[in-house]
């Protein structure tokens, strides 16, 4: 039978996927007073050697998925386990490395924080609940959802088994099947756009004292124009560095496939940290794939829906992915108090966050350029002055993108569309101009009041 649709009525939902989001919407869930049953494909990483986690160790955290653990309490837990990241340090050859902001005070940072940290003290504040039960090693295989079941496997053990669901919320990334199951019970669709460059990551160790080996209060990047390597700190001393770099072709992870060349390669690229990157635990996937994922619909009635990555994948070079998964769980919360109906909790869902995935999916895409060409180009550096110069002159019309996207609360879509607006602005200022002494500021204040709305408060 088909669950029911009203929301008073519903006492048990069911989450498939105990990652970032899955974990955290199940602490929101049992706060609203529902017993909430979590089945996860992997083993309770509170139960793993360390060394063994999975892809991308260490992320950036924002303000929006700050917002979201606040919003169950938990800010000052994950800030225990997270550092916080003032600008880019900028590797250039033969440079000493700069560091360019993020923004313009001491509380416009971002925070480095261990993924599978994050995931066991969110997974420990949600049984804490005592309302949320994390079955592990149970990988939902299909969901039937118009009779409300669904075929799990026993990883343990391999046993197959069938039972009936209530409301179920997809939170079971990229490859989720619950988006199967709604793709193929309202005949919806998905598209994914895979980058050509994929992903490798090495450690840097710490230090023989223990301190880490470049300044730890700043996301360091080595941009090489097609490629691009990054480094985020750790608590314990070491940083997680990626590789970002073309899948295929002539300088690529199939080009350097054999070790030595890879060695090489680091040698000659990153010759201020190539001897301190160490390939990490053999076990993992050598090279990651990226892309985005679109999809439509989110939801099938009020029977299933999909939230993060499972809804809206995207490429990582804005650190977003995470913080608007943690968002969707805070919005589908608000959603869910706003409404009487499962289906109308879920439509208002995808109606408030659909287009606000899609612009930063765009933005994260952009990003990229900026990060591993851009940050090293005159004329980019010219206009990220000028923006910080505009924020400090007119702060409350004046914000550049990127603090509108990590530092504030104010739609994707908004700031994608202000963004657009800022550049003309940058564009028209620095046309012809090689340093601020030089710029219009009677022009600027014209344009900036012509063209920019006041914002709400930070
Ligand atoms: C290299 C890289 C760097 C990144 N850096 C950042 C960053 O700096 N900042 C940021 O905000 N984001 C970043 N991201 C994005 C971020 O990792 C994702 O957006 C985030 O993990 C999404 O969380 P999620 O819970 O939706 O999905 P996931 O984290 O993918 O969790 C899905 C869970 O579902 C489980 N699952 C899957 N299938 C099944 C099944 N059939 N049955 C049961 N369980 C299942 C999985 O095992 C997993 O535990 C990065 C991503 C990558 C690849």
């Amino acid at each position: 039978m088909a669950p029911t649709d009203a929301i008073g009525d519903t006492r048990t939902i069911t989450i498939i996927g105990a990652g970032l989001a899955g974990s955290l919407l199940a602490i929101y869930l049992a706060r609203r007073g529902f017993a909430v049953e979590v089945f996860e494909r992997d083993p309770d990483p509170r139960t793993l050697a360390e060394g063994n986690e999975g892809r991308s160790i260490n992320l950036a955290l924002a303000n929006r998925g700050i917002a979201a653990l606040r919003g169950v309490g938990l800010q000052h837990r994950v800030g225990a386990i997270a550092l916080p990241m003032a600008g880019r340090m900028v590797h250039l050859p033969g440079q000493e490395p700069t560091l360019l902001p993020y923004g313009q005070t001491s509380a416009e940072v971002i925070y480095s924080v261990h993924r599978a940290e994050l995931n066991r003290t969110l997974l420990d504040a949600a049984e804490r609940t005592r309302r949320v039960r994390c079955h592990f090693r149970q990988r939902l295989e299909t969901l039937d959802l118009t009779a409300g079941k669904a075929q799990l496997v026993d990883e343990s053990s391999g046993r197959q088994y069938e039972m009936p669901l209530g409301p179920t919320i997809g939170a079971d990334g990229v490859g989720s099947r619950v988006r199967q199951a709604i793709e193929s019970a309202t005949g919806g669709s998905s598209r994914s756009d895979l980058l050509d460059h994929g992903y490798r990551e090495f450690q840097i160790p710490p230090e023989d004292d223990g301190q880490h080996a470049m300044n730890p209060e700043a996301l360091h990047i080595w941009p090489r124009g097609e490629l691009m390597l990054i480094a985020l700190p750790n608590t314990d001393g070491s940083f997680t560095a990626t590789l970002f770099m073309a899948r295929e072709g002539e300088t690529s992870f199939a080009s350097l496939e054999a070790p030595s060349a890879m060695t090489g390669f680091l040698e000659e690229t990153f010759p201020d940290v190539a001897s301190r990157l160490e390939a990490p635990n053999a076990s993992r996937p050598t090279v990651g794939v990226l892309g985005s994922l679109y999809c439509e619909p989110w939801h099938h009635e009020g029977n299933a829906l999909l939230v993060g990555d499972a809804a809206h994948a995207i490429v990582p070079f804005h650190g977003q992915g995470m913080n608007c998964a943690f968002e969707d769980v805070a919005e589908l919360d608000r959603c869910i108090a706003d409404s009487t109906q499962w289906s109308q909790a879920f439509r208002q869902f995808q109606v408030r966050r659909q287009d606000n995935a899609r612009a930063i999916a765009e933005m994260a895409l952009e990003n990229y350029h900026e990060m591993r060409s851009a940050v090293a180009d005159a004329a980019y550096r010219l206009r990220r002055a000028l923006e910080q110069a505009l924020e400090r002159r007119f702060p409350s019309r004046f914000v550049p993108r990127y603090s509108l996207v990590m530092f504030r609360h104010l739609d994707y879509a908004r700031a994608q569309q202000r963004g657009r607006i800022n550049l003309r602005i940058l564009r028209a200022l620095t046309e012809g101009i090689s340093s601020l002494d030089e710029v219009d500021w009677a022009r600027a204040e014209t344009l900036v009041n012509k063209l920019l709305e006041p914002l709400p408060e930070a």
